[in-house]
């Protein structure tokens, strides 16, 4: 592996899904041949915890782990619904035990569409579970705290991002962009200064219904030279270096 800066930074992915269980080392090969130097392994439960952990050390120093409990749980598409302080409580010391191994906390957020959270009392719930994150981040000084913020496959209204640039936020820009418009709209608001490379593998790929990988951050890449009037190499250098911002702890875990 060469110098930091020498590749790209898929910011945002889920290699612990089961639809990468039959090909993950040639997934990962064929990111390296994409020239992806670090993937950023984001949790949505407790129960893939330990898998992304023995993946971060099996592939140490280009798998850097995530963990945090996303608003929806549940395994498959049939039994999801909205997390319960619960579901924090059975992830809390799991984090705490890999807290020194972590690059952040993550998948975190809220979701609010109703077959999710119905009720305000789902909805509270999942604030809390959120805010006790954003506290347990701080306290542990990972990223999505106050401070360092990802804001990834961001899909709302432009001038809601510009408050997140104002703020120091980062954007991380998936390979579907070339097929939505809304995230197009984006990238031309965006300051390079505030755009990541991501993929969110296996989910928005370039094309809809098939498994994303890795190795199409190339997409997302050219997609943002294009629009910002810029070579490929440049956006890797500006991503690479926005997202050594964004963890502080990425040159560290990196293969030296
Ligand atoms: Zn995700």
């Amino acid at each position: 592996m060469g110098a930091v800066g020498a590749g790209l930074v898929d910011c945002h992915c889920h290699l612990s899904d089961p639809d990468f269980d039959h090909d993950l080392d040639d997934v990962l090969e064929k990111a390296k041949k994409a020239n992806v130097m670090a993937l950023v392994v984001v949790a949505e439960h407790s129960g893939e915890f330990e898998k992304i952990m023995q993946l971060s050390e099996r592939y140490s120093g280009f798998v850097l782990p995530c963990l945090g409990v996303h608003p929806v749980q549940g395994l498959s598409p049939q039994d999801q619904r909205s997390v319960t302080l619960k579901d924090l409580d059975v992830a809390l010391p799991i984090i705490e035990k890999y807290k020194d191994q972590l690059l952040a906390i993550g998948e975190v957020g809220l979701d609010f569409s109703p077959r999710f959270a119905g009720t305000d009392e789902q909805k509270e719930e999942q604030r809390q579970v959120l805010i006790r994150q954003v506290q347990l981040a701080k306290r542990l000084n990972l990223p999505l705290g106050a401070d360092k913020v990802l804001l990834h496959a961001f899909d709302g209204r432009p001038s809601v991002a510009m408050e997140g640039v104002e703020a120091g936020y980062f954007f991380s820009i998936p390979p579907s962009v070339i097929r939505s418009g809304q995230k197009q709209k984006l990238v031309r608001q965006l300051p390079l200064t505030s755009i990541c490379l991501e993929t969110d593998s296996p989910a928005l790929g370039p094309e809809k219904q098939v498994r994303n990988e890795p190795q199409n951050i190339a997409i997302s890449a050219a997609y943002v030279a294009q629009v910002k009037g810029i070579s490929v190499e440049e956006v890797m250098e500006a991503t690479t270096q926005n997202a050594l911002r964004l963890f502080p702890k990425l040159r560290h875990l990196l293969h030296k």
